[in-house]
């Protein structure tokens, strides 16, 4: 399995003009990379005229999110066909920012399913608000896990990436940066979630990334010293040399 690096550009930038000098900086690092996959997530109004401007077998594009209906009266919302229709093949599920807004894992789980059944990857987002010495964390991660991937049978399981995204790492609130050593637990214990549900062989088909404040200085310790798969990335996506250099890292870490 390639590694996959993972845009997340949440409500930036501000015009269509910037957004395309981001994608340019980037596409000019990233095509020169050979062993990893790259997925960028720009809002909705951007995705087609980037989908224009990229060439086929380079980087690929997700969506941030879209509604748990198919059809029907919903002002302001995006369906999932709406984007599957504009080529995109991503779509990042359960951001805690999304959860924030009042999303609920019973939701998640619909746009799980939605998302597979229209034949596009979800990059599921799962992480805990807080770390507590007794390590309740676990059952938050156990319970967002099982309740978003409820019904998703064995032969779907590979179609799904996991996005480990502690909240407390997350953006510039971020309270503190995740150790090496912490993120490597935490992986381990999600694998075992997974090998529960869906047989141990399921474990080298489903890719597991981490998102919180990964950067230039801290990307080479987390991606070598866990079993990672990649990185979701969020304010170092808005900075194609910031950007680029994550991707180098970690291309760089495949021998
Ligand atoms: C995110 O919110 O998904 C994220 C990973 O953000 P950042 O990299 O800015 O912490």
């Amino acid at each position: 399995m390639k590694k996959l690096i993972i845009a997340n550009w949440k409500m930036n930038p501000q015009s269509l003009r910037e957004a395309e000098d981001i994608f340019k900086g980037i596409k000019k690092g990233v095509l020169k990379l050979k062993k990893i996959d790259v997925v960028l997530c720009p809002p909705f109004v951007y995705l087609s005229k980037i989908k224009d401007s990229i060439k086929k077998n380079s980087i690929k594009l997700g969506a941030q999110n879209f509604f748990h209906e198919e059809k029907g009266s919903w002002t302001g919302e995006i369906s999932i066909k709406m984007i599957k229709n504009i080529g995109v093949g991503f779509v990042i599920l359960g951001h805690s920012e999304t959860k924030k807004l009042g999303e609920t894992n019973k939701k998640i789980n619909t746009k799980v399913k939605l998302t597979l059944k229209n034949k596009l990857t979800p990059i599921l987002c799962v992480g805990e608000d807080k770390r507590d010495e007794e390590g309740e964390y676990f059952s938050v991660l156990e319970e967002q896990l099982l309740e978003a991937l409820n019904g998703v049978g064995p032969s779907f399981s590979s179609k799904v990436i996991i996005a480990y995204e502690p909240i407390w790492a997350i953006g510039e609130a971020a309270k503190k940066m995740i150790s090496s050593e912490e993120l490597l637990q935490t992986i381990i214990f999600i694998k075992k979630i997974l090998a529960d549900k869906y047989g141990a062989k399921s474990l080298g088909k489903i890719r597991i990334l981490y998102g919180g404040s990964v950067n230039s200085l801290n990307a080479e310790d987390l991606i070598k010293n866990t079993s990672i798969d990649g990185f979701l990335v969020g304010r170092d996506s808005l900075i194609p040399e910031h950007f680029n250099k994550i991707c180098k890292i970690v291309e760089e870490t495949i021998l």
